[in-house]
């Protein structure tokens, strides 16, 4: 049954740039597409971002009653450094510097991120295509492409004809670029280029000699473009049209303007209804980047192990973190922000843990739960506006507080309704675990831990050194390391 809810839903479109009415393509089904992490690395806290903003969205989908296929891809081969086709791919890379097998290096890095998404709390996707293993399918897409006669042959390799292409369509509809402009803009082809223009892209790359992926096609010895992967697997899994593609804002241009072009050539499609971008989240007000040197992975959060940070964080608080702004809004990572939103999830889940501990009566509430159900369902419905969802349960809180201290009344049949909304919600939709428990715990231990550094900072300022370093080797044992200060302590856990 989908949930009367879904017909308000709206969703922001990339290609539009407006908000529009969400209706599946086919009634009770959607079918979604997300560009997954190239396995050559950690996945950063910013690659997260995006996979935390695709889960709310899968489980609101699922939330609302639709039956989801969720395809997310993993890139194992074809994604070289530099987006000119230039470089070398980064999983032969890897494995030529740390001289294993490439597909050593896609199982680790693959194993890492799932790790890492489990911890998240993230639901897997219906399924997860590598480009390795649709290489049968890639060869099929460039034949496709090659008939269409927007893409050509060129010792051994295969580029999409853009200038080619841009005479009948148009090229870069997603990130709004006109080929003019490139034209300007890129660097002028040195002698050793087979493409015609600077501006093709290659669906296949010709393996020079040291290179170690390869595969047989009817062009010789190669690999496929990174491009191609998502247009071959997404018809593959989800048909020539379907309702959402999406990926991090990075991926816009020109991934996201080759794969409308490769499908176009193929069948004239735009592959999605729906295109959705996440925005980034930044480190110090700059782009989280491997290159650049600035990033911060999953796990430094999770075991306080980073500099920039005075504790660790449990994954609950950094996706609460990352709910606080909206998934289209630029999101600045600091100790200062996951500290506050430590505040704001305790809070929030000591609220949610009061509802049921309430007393109720059968006069009327002194808040309309009902008009309170259908706000917090109109911020979801508005383009996934989490902060304003947040907002609205903070609201609520306000209320259980002021029941819990008998100044406002609660009804026997609102109670409920608390109770099941708060956990659709939170757990459901929002995809918080359920260690309510657990973070009473953490609470408590957290005060425990604070409680004998302050009984060891009197210690110390009485010169009882004995007594002092007995409670930091103690607390080191059991993995509370302990940062020294003048006059106070800081601590995080390894
Ligand atoms: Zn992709």
């Amino acid at each position: 049954m989908i949930s009367n809810y879904a017909k308000d839903l709206k969703l922001h479109n990339s290609l539009t740039g407006k908000k529009e009415k969400f209706l599946p393509i086919d009634k009770n089904n959607v079918g979604m597409y997300v560009c997954g992490p190239t396995v050559y690395n950690n996945a950063h806290l910013g690659n997260c971002r995006t996979f935390i903003s695709f889960d709310l969205i899968y489980r609101y989908l699922i939330h609302l009653g639709y039956n989801v296929r969720y395809v997310r891809n993993l890139t194992d081969v074809g994604h070289l450094e530099n987006d000119d086709d230039n470089g070398e791919d980064k999983v032969s890379k890897k494995a030529r510097l740390e001289n294993i097998e490439p597909m050593e290096v896609v199982q680790k890095y693959t194993l890492d991120f799932h790790n890492t998404l489990k911890k998240l709390n993230t639901i897997p996707p219906s399924i997860e295509p590598s480009a390795t293993g649709h290489i049968i399918e890639q060869i099929e897409s460039i034949k496709q492409i090659l008939e269409s006669g927007f893409a050509y042959e060129k010792n051994g390799s295969v580029y999409f004809d853009i200038l080619k292409f841009n005479k009948s369509k148009t090229y870069g509809k997603l990130s709004g670029r006109k080929i003019e402009e490139m034209l300007n803009q890129s660097r002028s082809l040195d002698g050793s280029s087979d493409k015609k223009n600077p501006q093709d892209f290659a669906l296949w790359k010709k393996a020079e000699k040291n290179h170690i992926m390869f595969w047989d096609s009817p062009w010789g010895k190669g690999f496929p473009g990174w491009h191609l992967e998502c247009t071959s697997m997404s018809k593959k899994y989800l048909g020539n049209y379907f309702d959402i593609h999406g990926g991090g804002i990075d991926l816009k241009f020109p991934h996201h303007d080759c794969e409308i072009a490769q499908s176009e050539a193929i069948d004239g499609n735009n592959p999605a209804k729906f295109w959705m971008h996440t925005n980034m989240l930044t480190l110090n007000g700059k782009k989280m980047s491997k290159s650049i040197e600035n990033f911060i992975l999953p796990n430094e959060v999770f075991n306080g192990n980073n500099e920039i940070l005075s504790k660790s964080f449990s994954p609950n608080v950094v996706k609460f973190f990352i709910y606080q702004a909206h998934y289209r809004s630029v999101l600045d990572l600091s100790n200062d922000a996951l500290l506050a939103s430590e505040k704001g999830f305790k809070k929030l889940m000591s609220g949610f843990v009061l509802i049921s501990q309430l007393d109720h009566n059968d006069k009327a509430s002194d808040f309309d739960v009902d008009v309170w159900i259908s706000k917090c369902y109109s911020k979801m419905n508005d383009d996934f506006n989490t902060p304003m969802l947040i907002a609205e349960l903070f609201d609520c809180i306000k209320f259980i507080n002021n029941v819990n201290i008998n100044a406002k009344n609660l009804n026997t049949n609102d109670k409920e309704k608390l109770i099941t909304t708060f956990n659709n919600l939170l757990f459901n939709v929002l995809g918080f675990n359920e260690e309510v428990e657990d973070s009473k715990k953490s609470n408590s231990s957290d005060e425990l831990i604070s409680l004998l550094i302050k009984i060891r900072n009197q210690a110390r300022s009485n010169k009882d050194f004995k007594l002092s370093d007995q409670i930091r080797d103690d607390l080191l044992k059991i993995g509370v390391q302990l940062n020294d200060e003048q006059n106070s302590s800081s601590y995080k856990l390894i």
